[in-house]
């Protein structure tokens, strides 16, 4: 049940965003204040002075102490606390494991992240399906995000194609096959009679433009005996 909801608001999530999946922090922070929520980075020791007073005015001492990152939602204040000093990959994670959180709609307001197990549960589906939410999906995504080039192409194709049959309709060529052509011998050209590269030859031999098709020969560039 959790599994299906953190999974079907991830896609969501991606959906909106026009997104492959969640890799980069930049796209995460930015969606994680699109949710009004302020991102404050902080060490495990030797914060800034403002910084300690807001730690310990919302005391937050401990959480600080033991976690890399939690939330803070409490009168009207939204909060992302994340440790200043965690790697790059690390961050990202972090940052999803709460996204997730900030999207779990069981997630009731006031309270402080890392409580109950079955919401640690939906934040880390939530964090799985969103940096890999599976080919399918991403072709979905690619989709949306490419439909226009993608009916470009097609009208391109349609358009070509109608060329291509107003040109040279395909009633033509049929009723061209049984014309006779003429091939010297050892030539790998087949060719009207009154071509001049056969004109003043011998050993002709006499094909139907389809035999000769068949027999692997091509048309004479010079008499162009297809037109
Ligand atoms: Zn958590
Ligand atoms: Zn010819």
């Amino acid at each position: 049940m959790t599994n299906k909801k953190a999974k079907q608001k991830a896609h969501k999530i991606l959906l909106q965003n026009r997104l492959y999946s969640l890799c980069n922090c930049n796209d995460l922070e930015r969606i994680i204040k699109s949710y009004q929520f302020t991102v404050i980075e902080y060490k495990k020791s030797n914060n800034p002075e403002n910084l300690s007073e807001l730690i310990k005015k919302l005391r937050v001492e401990n959480e600080v102490m033991h976690y890399n990152s939690f939330l803070y939602i409490k009168n009207n204040l939204k909060f992302l606390f994340i440790n200043k000093d965690v790697a790059d990959n690390d961050r990202c994670s972090l940052l999803r494991h709460e996204l997730g959180h900030i999207c779990d709609p069981d997630f009731t307001c006031s309270e402080i992240s890392h409580s109950e197990i079955e919401k640690e549960e939906f934040a880390n589906e939530f964090s799985c399906y969103i940096k890999n939410p599976g080919a399918l999906f991403k072709f979905r995504i690619f989709i949306t995000r490419k439909w226009k080039l993608l009916v470009e192409i097609f009208l391109l194709i349609c358009f070509v194609a109608g060329l291509c049959f107003l040109i040279n309709p395909p009633g033509i060529q049929t009723a061209n096959s049984d014309k006779t052509c003429y091939v010297t011998s050892g030539g790998k050209k087949y060719h009207e009679e009154f071509c001049i590269t056969v004109k003043y030859k011998n050993n002709l031999t006499e094909y139907s433009i389809a035999e000769a098709v068949k027999a692997g020969y091509e048309p004479c560039l010079v008499c162009l005996p297809e037109e």
